[in-house]
């Protein structure tokens, strides 16, 4: 397919590959820091533009031909694509609520998620990372952008935005988590303190990271609208799914999806459908000290460990969306 040079809508990189999609309205942009996205612009959803650049920065799909990439598009039309494409597109949805969960809205969620951040791209222990302006303000949290008194978007000057990327990495310089050292070319030098490192240690064994809550499963067409509902009670109550029907190769998604149990808030298992792995997601997760909530059909039998524990019987879909929400309130702070 053919492309075009420009900034990234997002962050604002030069270096920016955009396509256009022939068979819809959208454009699907390769950026050196957001990764691989794709933006409706006929879209109604306003997703925060701000919340955008870090969200995509976090979760990257830097691989431009590996075939994931966040999309605008519903869940349904991800499927479709998937589908169609026998797995080699991975098209990810994404939304303004989605994007809202995931974002940290205080200082102190921030600093976790950035200590996390240099902690997982530490490649040697005490080792000194390098980072451009660019990403370093998305992972700073710094807005890119600011509106207008119409609600438009205006990138805000370079000037303000590195002031602001300055004061944040003072602040964790200042309270011991990192060091850091400006560089005339625009990079930065960034390393862990010995009180960063001691914070990764405590979030790590805290198991209180973030907001993400793993679903663990059966995956395919048949149990679509359960997934559905399981992806909506989660959403409501403030939390973000994670969901690992997006991935069909095994050998690829195991080690992804243990570190994505090791660092979710919590676990919600299905186990309408005898399905071995939701029964192992559920029993690692347990041994980590996580909490599971489980649901399952009305009428299923279960493995006798699991029977002991508190279920969310369901017969309707809409009935297990309500009912995870209210217990997912009621029992995880
Ligand atoms: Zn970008």
């Amino acid at each position: 397919m053919d492309y075009e040079m420009v900034n990234c809508p997002v962050c604002n990189s030069n270096n920016t590959k955009v396509y256009y999609p022939e068979t819809r309205d959208t454009r699907i942009y390769v950026c050196p820091v957001c990764g691989k996205f794709e933006l409706d612009h006929n879209s109604s959803d306003g997703i925060n533009k701000n919340h955008l650049a870090s969200y995509l920065f976090y979760h990257a799909y830097s691989d431009e031909n590996g075939g994931r990439y966040h999309t605008e598009l519903s869940e349904e039309a991800c499927t479709e694509i998937r589908s169609a494409s026998k797995g080699k597109r991975h098209p990810i949805h994404m939304d303004a609520q989605i994007v809202d969960n995931w974002y940290p809205h205080t200082f102190s969620e921030k600093t976790d998620k950035i200590l996390l951040f240099l902690g997982e791209h530490e490649k040697h222990f005490g080792e000194i990372q390098k980072y451009g302006l660019t990403p370093l303000k998305a992972m700073l949290f710094i807005d890119l952008q600011e509106t207008d008194s119409e609600k438009k978007y205006k990138w805000r000057h370079d000037t303000n935005t590195i002031n602001d990327a300055r004061r944040v990495l003072s602040i964790l310089k200042q309270t011991n988590m990192i060091f850091y050292q400006e560089h005339p070319m625009g990079l930065v030098d960034i390393a862990l303190e010995p009180e960063g490192y001691k914070r990764i240690d405590e979030l790590q064994r805290s198991m209180s990271v973030g907001n993400d809550v793993l679903v663990a499963m059966e995956f395919g067409d048949k149990t679509k609208a359960v997934r559905e509902a399981i992806r909506k009670g989660i959403i409501n109550a403030g939390f973000n799914p994670i969901i690992y029907d997006e991935v069909e190769n095994n050998d690829f998604i195991m080690p992804e999806l243990l570190k994505s149990i090791r660092d979710c808030k919590f676990v919600v298992a299905d186990l309408s459908d005898y399905n071995n792995g939701a029964y192992f997601e559920e029993g690692y997760a347990m041994g980590l000290g996580k909490a599971v909530i489980q649901v399952c059909k009305k009428g299923t039998e279960l493995h006798f460990d699991a029977a002991q524990k508190n279920t969310i019987v369901f017969e309707t879909e809409e009935e297990l969306t309500t009912k995870l929400t209210r217990r997912i309130r009621a029992t995880i702070s």
